[in-house]
């Protein structure tokens, strides 16, 4: 008895890898590598109407990208049709496979069926248990369209047979071919693997996934701003727990932790937010310069350059700001848009309107400001950050009431309607410009 793992990730090259792919793959990634197991990859492009090479390039883009990586291939069905052939030819001298109408109507043309036994196939499946299907209705299906032209039961068998895959970890929506396969495994003298049919992925509305829901394949996730660390943690949970409540897992750690037997049988539904939360666990991870990296991969040429200029500024706007916020970098698209780095590269327009705390009046706020600048002027050059500004004045503030002092404090400095605070900004702006700007303020009041 061979007791060696090998899987296989066998997708039709007819679409950019989406999340039921790589959720699949990834599951047969981490049963393989935890077992030292073998990873075949192979191309199932017998659909040649569909099927495309730059599909075959994305897909093995992706797996680069999220770091996922195989061991055997990439095949081509495309590439190894002597073996359906030579398969097609045992079946049919055996007596089990046979030339055929396609149909009824007249019109001539043959195919090649195999001769159903029209018994009930029982397989058993590892999560689900043992599942029997009886066959019947299948009839004698077409299993080429001539002798040269096998069709994708075949190929998947014979490939499945040569390349002596033990496991089948596959989409649940598969479940109806697996008896159409055991009865060419069994007509073919192979061996039937064990199966593993992972639950379907399901959108809010409880409908199978799809684009209308959201950011499905790699490229659009890599286009909102997900990092692959996020990504891979999140689809690990898409149909697996660790049989406890932990949710954040690197690559190794899921290696280290993934037990088949964990895997659920009910649909697992696509939870957008829960993968932000996660992809912001991962994106808190990375290092200082990963970080700053994937955030100028998101800005605009115009924030990249201001960035340049002030690389200290960028650094505390990165830190304090951005980090505090983000769950995924494309969220930085919005903030530029809607001017949240504006301010602290140029004066913003101040609507002295704005400026009061509801019904105070401008003539208080005005005092307010001066003893703001007067207590924060107090504070040296070298001390000069969030924390030191705000013990100045935070007691005298509540004193006041917050909001009549830190309101007018915080949209003199930013212009707008929700910013950080104003210590933040303080801090990132510097003394002078702080100054400055309470200044500027005041003279207008
Ligand atoms: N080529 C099939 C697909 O992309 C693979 C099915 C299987 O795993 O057997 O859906």
């Amino acid at each position: 008895m061979n007791n060696e793992i090998i899987v296989r990730f066998p997708p039709s090259p007819t679409g950019e890898a989406h999340i039921g792919n790589i959720r699949t793959f990834l599951f047969n990634y981490l049963f393989a590598r935890k077992n030292d197991g073998t990873i075949v990859m192979r191309f199932e492009d017998t659909d040649k109407e569909r099927s495309d090479e730059k599909y075959e390039k994305s897909i093995l883009e992706t797996l680069d990208e999220l770091g996922l990586d195989f061991d055997r291939g990439p095949f081509k069905q495309s590439e190894r049709n002597e073996f359906y052939i030579d398969a097609l030819n045992t079946l049919i001298e055996k007596g089990v496979a046979y030339e055929a109408e396609e149909s009824n109507d007249g019109s001539g043309n043959k195919v090649i069926r195999i001769k159903n036994p029209n018994k009930k196939i029982k397989f058993n499946d590892l999560i689900r248990g043992d599942i029997e299907i009886d066959t019947t209705e299948f009839g004698d299906f077409v299993i080429a369209r001539s002798k040269n032209d096998p069709l994708y039961h075949l190929t998947v068998v014979v490939d499945d047979i040569d390349m002596g895959i033990s496991h089948i970890i596959r989409g649940a929506d598969h479940i109806t071919s697996t008896p159409r396969q055991i009865i060419l495994i069994e007509a073919l003298g192979g061996n039937v693997p064990k199966y593993i049919h992972l639950p379907l992925i399901i959108g809010d509305d409880g409908k199978k996934l799809g684009k209308r829901h959201g950011a499905v394949s790699w490229k659009e996730f890599k286009e909102v701003g997900y990092i692959s660390e996020g990504v891979i943690n999140y689809l690990a949970l898409l149909g697996w727990n660790p049989g406890d409540d932990r949710e954040f897992f690197t690559k190794e750690d899921l290696i280290e932790e993934f037990d088949i037997s964990k895997i659920n049988k009910s649909p697992a539904k696509f939870d957008y937010k829960k993968l932000d939360d996660i992809n912001r666990k991962h994106i808190l991870k990375l290092s200082s310069d990963q970080y700053r990296n994937y955030v100028f991969n998101y800005i605009s040429e115009d924030l990249k350059e201001k960035f340049s200029k002030e690389p200290q500024k960028a650094d505390k706007i990165i830190e304090q700001v951005i980090k505090e916020r983000i769950s995924k970098f494309g969220e930085l698209k919005n903030m530029e848009k809607d001017g949240e780095f504006d301010f602290y590269f140029e004066k913003p327009n101040i609507d002295i309107q704005e400026l009061n705390f509801k019904d105070t009046e401008s003539s208080e706020t005005k005092e307010f400001l001066k003893e703001i600048k007067e207590k924060i002027g107090e504070i040296d050059e070298t001390e000069w950050n969030k924390e030191s500004i705000k013990d100045k004045i935070w007691e005298w503030s509540g004193n006041i009431g917050r909001g009549k002092v830190l309101h007018p404090f915080r949209f003199l400095l930013s212009g707008l309607k929700k910013s950080p605070d104003p210590f933040t900004i303080s801090e990132i702006l510097g003394k002078d410009e702080v100054l400055d700007r309470i200044d500027e303020i005041i003279l207008r009041i």
